[in-house]
């Protein structure tokens, strides 16, 4: 029989990562009597969930086996063993699905857009569970199930690859130890079909994170050959494993175009049209905040510190400017992933007039009682209007590599109308 399995919540913002405890578990599934289909899924999910502090990716993968008993002692004996079960915040969960019943992968499907793009509750988890039948672990609270459920159920229309390669166990906690040109070159000579591997702009690696969790770098791309290219070319520390994930990262499978919904609701993300109301401002630590009059009123949004260089095209904006924005809606502030600059409006500046003998600029008489040059005496009654030039040109506009989401869909894989607009 084949059985989709799904696990998620194993691991800690001190350790651990659920790709890692998945690829071990596949392993061990490997050498018992299952057989492993295809490559394992890593599925991003709404990454507004306000109690995830990290990534909140679970992980799927497709097993052919003649005994689910079986799997399910090897999944709970991992699980156990490397699931960070003392941390206050970790609720493993693993599924076991049967991926011949049609429609209870339709049911998990159809839960699966909801945990992507929306929030669920483990109460709907529970009763999916107990309707059909779902062989399943749940560990303390069981909080994963909702995302092993989800990620079983997920079906991408879109999708890249991500090359996660981990470090041997003593390591972990360590400050990891790569040759940073050696991640440039690989991005040299494997962009565009990898992404998001250095940010040029920034001049960081971006591919390695700074967590203590097991994994070494990632690299994401479009194809297994191309971040297999790029991995023979980096230079690390000792690489204890490696494994490819199918994923929906760079696919903006989170938004919710504006045509889909009625209401703008906390902790989802939208794709919103809808002109500059509001010029934008800076505050305190340098975010950049404007608003917008949508079909659903009027909306703030932010550009973020983080998001760096694209704060420069954000404050460009001025009233009238027609733009679509990407990100999430949170304390009912749009937080900007991308910015799509669909109309330039034209903004006049009113400057007092020069003086038609002298061409100096004209001094105001007051207020209504028009203007004159001093030393010509000549006069004027009104102030001139000159078109300001606009620095800013129509098109798709992102943050940097730096600030990106994972869901986050970059330029480079957005067509070819906007590709001087993108930031590597
Ligand atoms: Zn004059």
């Amino acid at each position: 029989m084949k059985i989709w399995v799904g696990i998620d919540d194993t691991d800690s913002k001190n350790g651990m990562c659920t790709t890692y405890l998945a690829k071990i578990l596949m392993d061990r599934i490997q050498k018992s009597s299952g057989e492993i289909i295809g490559l394992p899924r890593l599925v991003r999910l709404n990454p507004n969930i306000p109690y995830k502090t990290r990534g909140n990716g679970a992980v799927s993968f497709l097993v052919e086996t003649e005994s689910l008993a079986e799997m399910v002692d090897i999944a709970n004996e991992t699980v156990l063993e490397y699931a960070e079960l003392d941390d206050v915040n970790t609720d493993p969960g693993v599924v076991f699905v049967n991926a011949e019943d049609d429609s209870l992968m339709e049911t998990l499907y159809r839960f699966s857009l909801r945990v992507i793009r929306d929030v669920a509750s483990m109460d709907e988890a529970l009763f999916l569970i107990g309707k059909h039948l779902i062989p399943h672990l749940k560990y303390k609270r069981g909080r994963g199930l909702i995302g092993a459920l989800a990620s079983v159920g997920a079906e991408f229309r879109d999708t890249t690859v991500e090359l996660l390669a981990y470090r041997n166990r003593e390591r972990f906690g360590e400050k990891r130890e790569f040759n940073p040109d050696s991640f440039f070159l690989a991005d040299l000579l494997s962009y565009p079909e990898t992404f998001d591997t250095v940010d040029w702009g920034n001049d960081s690696v971006i591919s390695v994170p700074n967590s203590p969790d097991p994994v070494l770098f990632g690299i994401r791309g479009e194809s297994i050959a191309a971040v297999m290219k790029a991995y023979e070319v980096i230079e690390t520390e000792e690489i204890h494993m490696y494994q490819v994930f199918v994923t929906n990262q760079a696919t903006d499978m989170h938004l919710y175009t504006e045509d889909e919904i009625q209401m703008l609701m906390e902790n989802r993300s939208y794709i919103l049209g809808g002109d500059v109301v509001e010029e934008p401002f800076e505050i305190e630590g340098g975010h950049v905040f404007f608003s917008i009059s949508t079909r659903f009123g009027e909306i703030r949004c932010a550009a973020f510190e983080p998001t760096k260089q694209f704060r420069n095209v954000v404050r460009k904006l001025r009233t009238g400017d027609r733009v679509v924005v990407y990100g999430s809606f949170k304390d009912e502030t749009i937080n900007l992933e991308k910015i799509k600059i669909e109309r330039i409006a034209d903004i006049y500046e009113e400057f007092n007039p020069l003086c038609w003998k002298c061409g100096r600029r004209m001094e105001s008489e007051g207020s209504g009682k028009g203007f004159r040059c001093r030393k010509c005496r000549t006069k004027a009654r009104e102030k001139v209007k000159v078109k300001a030039e606009r620095d800013i040109e129509p098109g798709l506009y992102e943050v940097p590599p730096s600030a990106r989401r994972h869901l986050s869909k970059p330029l480079v894989r957005m067509g070819t109308e906007t590709q001087s607009h993108i930031f590597r």
